[in-house]
């Protein structure tokens, strides 16, 4: 029977493909868990609390970019709210993500109230590092177990031209800043680009090692048209590994982070080498998350445009602590949650016309 009260009256625009299920087409398992119809567990979502940031990175965002307007944007009572539900259906690792999280006012009052619920194993949180020397101490207080910091070269004058406004030394600070209020483990996230950082793979490496840090490296995704084609900055997780097998030992692990990274070690050091290549190693196959955008647009894939928008739902119904028709609708859009992405045929003619920093990466 289908439920009309989950279907949203009005769809947002890139929402066309929308199609609302059944609640008998998707699936709940016993246990209360969320589990899509190619029978994966979703326990991992990423929220995206702000389309906003101080950078423009060319592969992220066009050099002119509109933003929402702020009552199209999820309030963080609302956010919470939508993470709440979700870990009520069984989710235990959230990462909060953007556009740039830590530009959003009031952000600590969501994270420690996210940190605090029950259920909930790991809060992490993806950044490009801008505000960190401000706000390391202030995150690991309010719960956050693990960042991810964004750095693609070393380079002050390549880092100003990737980011287009960026500073790369306050980064730089506020990795340091990171170590010092704590954190263990801190990711480097580069995204290789063909003829602008693929010089500096090994010097990158090189600085995680020297700095107790792990990093991944990331195969560009045809997210939006950022006005360059990407088959010409297209660069190979295969090809990388030859580069850095010249300079360091890399040995291959099975280590899995139920993610779709692929991990080398090296020897000697505690850092974790990372690749995760949606081109070369497609792993839809193991994919256990769904991400919601700053709009409250539920994406069970990065790389396909079906989504279902929660803001309605949150809107018209008040907070009474259970949210029983933001849940019902959550169980049923593992009913949309596709076999998988096919970025590779769109290297240069996305069919994803949303930047990553709308869906948040
Ligand atoms: N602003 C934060 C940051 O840069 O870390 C969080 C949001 S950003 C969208 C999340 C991650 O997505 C970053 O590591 C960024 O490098 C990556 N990213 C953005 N656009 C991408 C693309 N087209 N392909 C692959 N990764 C991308
Ligand atoms: Fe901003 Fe992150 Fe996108 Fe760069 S990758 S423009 S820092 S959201």
């Amino acid at each position: 029977m289908r439920n009309e009260s989950l279907i949203p009256e009005s769809l947002p625009t890139g929402m066309e493909n929308f199609r609302p299920t059944t609640t008998a087409e998707s699936s709940r398992h016993a246990d209360g868990t969320l589990v899509d119809k190619y029978g994966r567990h979703v326990t991992y979502i990423r929220l995206s609390i702000t389309d906003r940031c101080d950078f423009r990175c060319t592969y992220c965002m066009a050099e002119e970019m509109e933003f929402l307007p702020r009552d199209r944007v999820l309030s963080l009572e609302e956010c919470l709210r939508v993470v709440r539900t979700f870990v009520g259906l069984g989710v235990t690792k959230v990462r909060i993500t953007g556009g740039e999280p830590l530009v959003r006012r009031n952000v600590m009052w969501l994270l420690e109230r996210i940190a605090a619920l029950d259920g909930l194993k790991e809060l992490v949180l993806t950044t490009n590092g801008s505000q960190l020397d401000r706000y390391a101490t202030d995150l690991i207080n309010a719960g956050v177990k693990r960042i991810n910091v964004s750095l693609d070269t070393l380079k002050p004058d390549r880092f100003k031209a990737i980011t287009r406004i960026g500073d790369l030394d306050k980064v730089l600070r506020g990795i340091d800043a990171a170590q010092k209020a704590g954190f263990k483990r801190t990711k480097l996230n580069t995204v290789m680009m063909r003829g602008t950082n693929d010089d500096e793979f090994a010097d990158l490496v090189a600085y995680a090692v020297a700095n107790d840090l792990n990093i991944s490296f990331i195969e560009e995704m045809p997210l939006g048209d950022v006005g360059h084609g990407r088959g010409n900055t297209y660069f190979s997780t295969q090809e990388a590994l030859t580069l850095l097998a010249n300079r360091f030992e890399l040995v291959s692990t099975l280590e899995t982070t139920g993610g779709p990274a692929r991990y080398w070690r090296i020897p000697g050091t505690d850092t974790r080498v990372g690749f995760i290549s949606p081109h070369s190693h497609n792993f839809c196959d193991t994919c256990n998350r769904v991400r919601i955008t700053a709009q409250g647009e539920l994406y069970p894939c990065l790389g396909q445009n079906d989504a279902m928008s929660l803001m309605p739902l949150l809107r018209a119904n008040q907070d009474d602590g259970t949210d029983a028709a933001l849940r019902a609708a959550i169980v049923d859009s593992m009913g949309i949650k596709p076999k998988g992405h096919d970025f590779t045929s769109q290297l240069d003619a996305p069919k994803v016309v949303r930047f990553m920093s709308m869906t948040g990466g």
